[in-house]
């Protein structure tokens, strides 16, 4: 299989500079560094944000006449300023002197990001530098530097300046310049004991403190020089060392660097300053740090690695091997939340820890993001679901100012739970603030419930539901069911006031109020969700239903609610596929094509035709899946079966039908949505959705939106991508009983190999188009697994090998017969005699 491990750019281009520091990111869990130059600040072309998960702050702002209050994830002081300069000339800056030559590789499998560069002063002498960066995964609360420096044809002193940079503001994004922007107050700056600097900060609403201390050290060979040394106040809001060195010609001079960063809300520490410059002060020399973080790496990778085998594409800017992708894609997943992440009161924020978009709010592209973790670092999944059983009364808050009973989770969280999307939103192409109505997208609880549920059927962890699983997904049922109306003209339940995944309708045409009525996807989630409640009511011990039933006053009236609700809400048709939402088929077709002549690039037609004056709400028009949506969530087999039981009949073929209709009227301006088409057309055409899980999964690679990718990567495609291969490739079901696989590889797709788990143990899946090999880690008994629908038992510590069907055949010969099933059942019985 391929060994496809380093992201690698050569030369210097200023216009690409902000999408590689976003891909070159470094992080491990706990707090992230963009990949930005050590030798200068921000300053247009460069931005080294560094962000910590949790860490938001609110500021005021006024924009368009209104005072609005915004929250972010703070741009944390800068621990990477590090640059030399001989003692009489310019700081050896690759963008500012000339550089002879400039590379770049990031390398997944250790986690380190190397920078190798000459550059000319301006008295003509060369000197070659080389620099290794980590932030260290081992030791969640350490980054370092190594920084190695040839003076290749000249001798002299040379002076090296290693910073600490408060003087921070988030700035990283050119729609929010207009916002306040200043977060944090420098409290304190000055050297740190016994050796290094030290800067601690306070961010100005949310009070978290966040102190960073440095300890930089200069070595010829293995001697420790100790140079002149002087700390540096003169730049406000920042603290600096410079030591000054004498260099030989062609002699090497290694600079460490190493940090600590800590927060007031880190645990096990008595306060943010102690622990960062004790930190320091014990941490290990670079070697050691490297070599640890590196052999963390190598047990993460191994766990969560998924291997594929398929040819490097050829077309020109393309050209990239898909392998790469994908674990660049794994790989920022776990820079954001890693094992390190467990415990600490953190969602996952949609654009990473890499950069400001969307001010590092969580939404619902945690449904997208949840199933790498549940597969692979369940423990982690579960603490991600914390973050929200957390804010739980916040939800209970957010559904009572709707009107409603239960709980409405925010469309975007971030630090307590509130809502904090957006009230106004700028648009770049006209210049305007508009409305933003995106919180009445309700359906983000939904998600919540779905990755509770999935979470439970895959691990098994009825502990989790019965202390915080079963609480939201009952709270989230009732809210639903409170916001459902009875229409007596129909005879059937309305949900009304929401916006469903496609962003573009925010509205009828012409309506004064936000929101639409019986938004499919809204409506059929909801339904799963009351569905769900009810089973959940049947999972937990009868102990614990009667005390949540009693504690959150649900009596046998409000459970028989939902289940009529479950049987009549209401779901709109049109020209035989699901409406997306009802008077969709009243509105107007666009004529994509004229926009396309018009504009080129017209993913992001509602920013078009707002700024036209028009609207996308008076057009069939939807910026990602959403009816679609439905097949990413649900196998054909469930969604006919929450249709039939809603009353309505509804095929496969229809179910093709409306992929169909709903891809020619989609500009895919999030890159969800190809995600999601992949999952839908992979049901019919593997080879199409191939195709378009191609384009998935080139999305942040190649910033195919045209500048999104600088602002943060987007993690909900990167998992997406990762899902598609196991879910859809490998066709991997973690049922609540067993392990089903359904694979079914395209023509491109030679290999797969991947690791996961169920119900407490670890699988090892290697595949290729003709046969399955799934092995199991030693366990007690054998275990009962299903391939292509046949049933199969693996013994312990054992290996399965089964030659593959063509996928075609066996999905139409469906899942064997009940003799089969009779004879696995038999077996079982004879095996739990055997164990009495
Ligand atoms: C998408 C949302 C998504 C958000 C954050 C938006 O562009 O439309 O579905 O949750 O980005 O990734």
């Amino acid at each position: 299989m391929s060994d496809a491990w380093v992201l690698a750019y050569h030369g210097l281009d200023p216009g690409q500079e902000g999408l590689r520091e976003a891909l070159c990111t470094l992080g491990n869990g706990v707090f992230a560094t963009r990949g930005a130059a050590e030798e200068h600040d921000a300053d247009g072309v460069s931005y080294p944000g560094t962000y910590a998960g949790g860490i938001y702050n609110q500021l005021a702002s006024e924009v368009a006449g209104r005072v609005v209050i915004n929250e972010d994830l703070v741009n944390l002081p800068s621990w990477l300023p590090l640059a030399a300069r001989p003692a009489d000339g310019d700081w050896l800056d690759p963008w500012r002197l000339e550089a002879l030559d400039y590379s770049q590789e990031l390398d997944m499998r250790s986690g380190v990001l190397l920078r190798r560069f000459r550059v000319r002063d301006g008295a003509g002498r060369i000197t070659a530098i080389e620099s290794r960066r980590l932030v260290s995964i081992d030791r969640p609360h350490l980054a370092a530097i190594e920084y190695r420096l040839v003076p290749e044809d000249w001798a002299g002193d040379l002076v090296v300046r290693s910073g600490l940079d408060g003087s921070v503001v988030n700035d990283g994004v050119a729609r929010y310049r207009q916002l306040s922007n200043r977060h944090v107050e420098v409290l304190h700056r000055s050297p740190a004991a016994p050796e290094g600097i030290y800067l601690k900060v306070r961010t100005l609403q949310s009070h978290i403190e966040i102190a960073e201390a440095a300890r930089t050290r200069l070595y010829r060979g293995d001697r420790p020089l100790a140079g002149e040394r002087r700390i540096l106040l003169d730049q406000p809001d920042r603290v600096s060392e410079e030591v000054r060195v004498a260099v030989r010609r062609g002699e090497e001079l290694r600079v460490e660097k190493v940090v600590a960063l800590h927060t007031s809300r880190d645990r096990g520490i008595s306060e943010a300053g102690v622990a960062a410059r004790q930190a320091i002060d014990r941490a290990p020399g670079f070697a050691t740090l490297c070599a640890r973080h590196s052999a963390e790496w190598a047990r993460l990778w191994r766990r969560c690695d998924v291997e594929i085998d398929t040819d490097t594409d050829t077309g020109g800017e393309w050209a990239v091997s898909d392998q790469l992708v994908l674990r660049l894609h794994i790989f920022h997943l776990l820079q954001t939340a890693s094992p390190r992440t467990i415990g600490r009161d953190v969602g996952i924020p949609a654009r990473g820890l890499h950069g400001e978009a969307y001010r590092g709010h969580v939404f619902w592209d945690e449904l997208f993001i949840q199933p790498f973790y549940t597969q692979r670092l369940p423990s982690l999944a579960r603490s991600v679901i914390l973050y929200r059983y957390h804010r739980l009364d916040a939800a209970r808050e957010l559904a009572r100012q709707a009107g409603c009973a239960g709980a409405a989770f925010p469309w975007q969280s971030g630090s307590d739970g509130r809502e904090v999307t957006q009230e106004v939103h700028l648009n770049p192409l006209s210049g305007r603030w508009d409305p933003d109505h995106s919180h009445l997208q309700r359906h983000v609880s939904s998600a919540i419930v779905y990755n509770v549920w999935r979470y439970f059927e895959a691990t098994g962890d009825r502990q989790f539901l019965e202390g915080y699983g079963a609480e939201i997904m009952l709270e989230v049922a009732r809210f639903w069911s409170s916001l459902a109306r009875w229409n007596p003209d129909t005879g059937r339940y309305d949900i009304s006031g929401v916006m469903g995944p496609d962003e573009y309708h925010e509205k009828m045409p012409g309506a004064e109020a936000g929101g639409l009525r019986n938004n499919a996807y809204t409506n059929v989630t909801a339904v799963w969700c009351l569905l769900r409640a009810r089973d959940v009511l049947e999972e937990i011990s009868h102990e614990r239903r009667d005390e949540l039933l009693d504690m959150l006053e649900i009596d046998g009236a409000e459970l028989q609610r939902w289940d009529e609700l479950s049987r009549l809400m209401t779901i709109a048709f049109h020209d035989g596929v699901i409406s997306q939402f009802e008077g969709y088929e009243d509105l107007e077709e666009l004529d994509w094509a004229a926009y396309q002549e018009r504009y080129g690039d017209i993913a992001r037609l509602d920013r078009i035709l707002k700024a036209e004056g028009d609207s996308p709400d008076r057009y069939k028009v939807s910026k990602q899946a959403d009816v679609v949506m439905l097949l990413h969530l649900f196998t054909d087999r469930e969604l006919e079966g929450l249709l039939e039981r809603l009353g309505y009949h509804f095929d496969p073929e229809a179910i093709r039908r409306s992929v169909e209709y709903y891809q020619q009227r989609t500009s895919h301006g999030s890159t969800l949505s190809k995600v999601v088409f992949t999952s839908a057309v992979h049901r019919e055409d593997r080879e199409e959705g191939y195709r378009l899980f191609l384009s998935a999964l080139r999305s942040d690679l190649f910033d195919v939106q045209g500048g999104t990718t600088p602002e943060g990567v987007h993690l909900g495609a990167m998992a997406g991508t990762v899902d598609i291969v196991t879910r859809h490739h490998a066709g991997l079901e973690l049922d609540r009983d067993c392990v089903c696989m359904w694979p079914d590889m395209p023509r491109r797709l030679r290999g797969l190999r991947f690791r996961f788990f169920h119900h407490g143990r670890w699988y090892a899946a290697d595949l290729t188009r003709e046969r399955l090999r799934l092995s199991i880690d030693h366990f007690g008994t054998d275990v009962p697994v299903r391939v292509q629908g046949r049933p199969y038992r693996l013994p312990p510590g054992g290996t399965l090998e089964v030659e593959l069907e063509p996928a075609a055949r066996a999905r139409e010969r469906g899942p064997v017969g009940p003799d089969e099933e009779r004879r696995l059942r038999v077996d079982e019985d004879r095996l739990a005699r055997s164990r009495e």
